[in-house]
């Protein structure tokens, strides 16, 4: 049996979040105070974690990416990513970070088999930084990123979200640094989780992005490989790198859909957006690995064709992005 739903995509791809915590406030992601923190009876064990991670691998998932809240303020993180590393038909082990532990932690993750880095950065101005994220040190992000390079890791992908009178006017700049260096930047759409008022005025579309970036330079298409992610791919002519866009909202990227999600206390997701999920807790208590493989296979069988949020609309409900893991 495999993860195929009922629009006929094929599912390879589990975001899985260990934690709801995290050492960043980032404004976009959460508020001020933070999310109400969940107990530790409330969060899965890296045992049911790694039933899950399995469970899945076994229905054909080929790529898992870690992510959380902060996934590397969890104590016992990299055994956890060893322990995953190990099961046999993953094929893609890779986690995503704001990178504030990378220095101390990036030789660890890579020894424990992490494949590749994600790290949000949005912004090259500390204050700016430090506005978004509202605690953030951005030079410890860009220590950690060096830390990352240093450990062997691939060159990495930056995320940046990207806000109109906040971070936007810092785009062209991301997009240089792909100029020289072999990294990716991926210029993410605002997305409204936290009850932002007024979203819409923050939100660039992608294709507004890409506008942007074309006045400037020539952008070539780059082919996506079989486990890529929503993001549309280019090279900067002439660049080392690559560029990306993510438009969650305004491109619609669902038909291409390919991944399920589960949070830090087992509510497993078939969409982002979706406002309902699917417990696994009872399934995990019941202890046998085709009870659980059934809830999966339940999920995509629930897999709707493609979310319905738009920036025409305002209707949302508000989430902690930190809940769910992105
Ligand atoms: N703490 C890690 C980090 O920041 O990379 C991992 C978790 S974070 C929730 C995962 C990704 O979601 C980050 O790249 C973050 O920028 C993105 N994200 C969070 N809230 C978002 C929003 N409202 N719109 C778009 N992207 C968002
Ligand atoms: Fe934390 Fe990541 Fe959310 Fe920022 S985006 S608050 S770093 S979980």
């Amino acid at each position: 049996m495999k993860l195929i739903d009922n629009h006929g995509r094929k599912i390879n791809y589990l975001r899985l979040s260990v934690t709801d915590r995290c050492n960043l406030r980032c404004r976009y992601c959460m508020p001020a105070e933070g999310v109400e923190l969940l107990g530790h009876e409330d969060i899965l064990s890296y045992e049911d974690l790694q039933r899950v991670a399995k469970a899945a691998v076994s229905l054909g998932v080929e790529k898992i990416r870690i992510t959380g809240g902060e996934p590397l303020v969890r104590k016992g993180i990299v055994p956890f990513l060893s322990s995953l590393a190990d099961i046999p038909g993953l094929r893609q082990l890779v986690l995503t970070t704001n990178g504030l532990l990378l220095t101390e932690m990036a030789k660890d993750l890579r020894t424990a088999g992490v494949q590749r880095l994600n790290i949000s950065l949005d912004s090259l101005k500390a204050d700016t930084f430090r506005a978004i994220t509202r605690t953030g040190d951005m030079e410890r992000v860009l220590e950690g990123i060096a830390a990352a390079e240093r450990a062997g890791f691939p060159p990495p992908k930056i995320n940046m979200v990207v806000m109109r009178g906040i971070n936007d006017s810092e785009v062209l700049d991301f997009a240089r640094l792909t100029l020289d260096r072999p990294c990716t930047v991926r210029f993410i759409e605002y997305m409204p989780t936290t009850k932002e008022e007024n979203w819409q005025a923050l939100a660039v579309s992608g294709g507004e992005i890409l506008d942007r970036l074309a006045a400037c330079f020539t952008l070539d298409p780059i082919e996506k490989g079989m486990l890529a992610g929503p993001s549309r791919d280019f090279r900067i002519r002439g660049g080392a790198g690559a560029i990306g866009v993510i438009t969650a909202i305004s491109g619609h990227f669902c038909s291409d859909c390919n991944r399920i999600r589960v949070t830090s206390t087992g509510m497993a997701k078939s969409c982002l957006f979706a406002h309902e999920g699917l417990d696994l807790k009872p399934f995990l208590a019941v202890r046998d690995p085709t009870v659980l493989k059934n809830a999966l296979l339940r999920l995509v069988g629930c897999k709707p064709a493609r979310h319905g949020m738009s920036s025409a609309k305002n209707d949302h409900r508000a989430f902690a992005m930190a809940n769910i893991g992105g």
